[in-house]
């Protein structure tokens, strides 16, 4: 193949179509939509092969924190590789997964204690819900077997994932193959009445889960949540109240509760992880995405010494948790993840942060004002906003309409990569974006408001 025909679009679109089959897309759309083959990323640009610019505004799928091709990160990697790229982790170790264990457990409160590997955020999510349930077994609870997660919740994509799951365009085609899982209704402020706080609406709908817990508890190893944010589920949000009640109850009736931080850890919704804004301590926390900054697939989970206790035994007792994967607590990946906490340190980007979220709200406060918009929401670095057929009664329009892919367009052609779900246009910028930045983005997503809503 020559240098030349290598490098231009047209050709390596051709070439992956052949041979790449893409996530999350119906690869027909590619008959229409084009797909984009990306040459380099700097900080908050993505360039293609015909020398346009594109800022990544929704963070690469929200693994991204510094930007990309950040130069301190590259460099913390490049000297990993020097000296190892892996050694598997069962009986043997490395300074960087041992530095990152560490780390982690000294920004969790002070019952977290065990750092466990894995993957990347199904696989936390699995093997979190493994660990769960095992925990309950060495224990000598027999019945403990089910779990409860909430309406629109996401929590991957595996089958034990899926099955926590709630959301019906990734799930319902597979709902044979799922794990039974107990589903309580969603405390999604979106869907609160008029005359209700978030706060209020959000103490009523845990009474729902009050409920099921009491009635099902001795049946149910754990509750999985995605603290505050429902991201997947078209970013929908509710009151840190929720986890505080949520925590009182798991302790009463002895559940788990696991927080899925995968999405909203590392800073999105304004702390370091989003249940600090309750005040607890989950039994289990799981974290990937931004773990990296955004370079590798990375994932582990976070517990306490007496979920660890209830595993340290005699081997031929065999009640040691045997989960692995090949790749656990990758040196580079791990490297990776040092340098990009190195970075929260020495750049103060939690409260470097609170001064860009205080501007994207500021900026996208007019923006509640178009006759199509029934909602902008904000929890720190992720803003939200719903598109509405009808602003009164906040109809939405037919899914069918794909007026998300419209407002992706009209982003692409004005230099911004957003990546609306349904008609959720979000913004969940790496932190390293200026207000100025800022500013071209929203007013971009207003243009493409107009465009989709027409
Ligand atoms: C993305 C995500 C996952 C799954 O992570 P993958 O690395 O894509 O498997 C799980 N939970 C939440 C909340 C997520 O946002």
């Amino acid at each position: 193949m020559s240098k030349k025909e290598s490098k231009s679009a047209r050709d390596l679109i051709k070439r992956d179509l052949k041979v790449v089959w893409h996530p999350c897309t119906q690869m027909k759309d590619h008959e229409k939509i084009p797909l984009i083959p990306i040459k380099k990323g700097k900080g908050i640009w993505l360039e293609d092969y015909d020398g346009n610019q594109y800022i990544d505004a929704i963070s690469s799928w929200w693994v991204n924190l510094f930007g990309h091709s950040n130069p301190y990160i590259n460099k913390q990697i490049t000297k990993q590789l020097g000296n190892l790229e892996h050694v598997l982790l069962a009986g043997f170790t490395h300074e960087p997964a041992i530095n990152l264990a560490e780390r982690l457990i000294k920004l969790s409160p002070p019952k977290i204690k065990k750092c466990f590997f894995t993957d990347n955020g199904s696989s936390a999510v699995d093997a979190a819900m493994k660990m769960s349930y095992h925990y309950w077994k060495n224990k000598g609870f027999k019945k403990k077997s089910k779990f409860i997660s909430l309406s629109n919740s996401y929590h991957g994509e595996t089958l034990g994932s899926l099955s926590v799951s709630n959301i019906d365009l990734y799930k319902k085609t597979y709902e044979e193959l799922m794990i039974e899982s107990i589903v309580v209704e969603s405390p999604d402020c979106y869907l609160k009445d008029e005359n209700h706080t978030d706060k209020q609406h959000t103490e009523i709908m845990f009474d729902k889960m009050l409920k099921v817990i009491e009635k099902k508890h001795k049946e149910v190893s754990a509750v999985i949540i995605e603290p505050l944010v429902q991201c997947a589920g078209y970013m929908r949000m509710y009151h840190p109240i929720y986890l505080k009640l949520l925590r009182e109850a798991c302790d009463k009736y002895n559940i788990h509760l696991i927080a899925d931080e995968i999405a909203v850890g590392f800073g999105r919704t304004g702390t370091m992880f989003a249940y600090e804004q309750s005040k607890i301590t989950p039994d289990i926390i799981c974290l990937s995405k931004g773990i990296t900054g955004g370079y590798m697939t990375l994932s582990t989970i976070l517990t306490t010494n007496d979920m660890y206790d209830a595993f340290y035994d005699e081997y031929t007792k065999l009640n040691a948790f045997l989960h692995s994967h090949s790749y656990t607590a990758n040196p580079i990946a791990c490297s990776a993840a040092n340098a990009s906490l190195d970075i929260f340190e020495k750049e103060k980007t939690i409260s470097k942060n609170k001064i860009l979220s205080e501007h994207i709200s500021k900026s996208l406060s007019r923006i509640s004002q178009h006759e199509h918009v029934g909602d902008v929401r904000q929890h720190g670095m992720i803003a939200a906003i719903e598109m509405v057929k009808n602003k009164l009664t906040k109809t939405s329009y037919d899914w069918k309409e794909r007026r998300g892919v419209r407002a992706y367009e009209y982003g692409l052609k004005n230099n911004v990569l957003i990546r609306p779900l349904g008609n959720v246009i979000y913004f969940m910028p790496p932190y390293i974006i200026n207000k100025n930045e800022i500013d071209k983005v929203i007013n971009v997503i207003e243009g493409a408001i107009d465009i989709a809503t027409k």
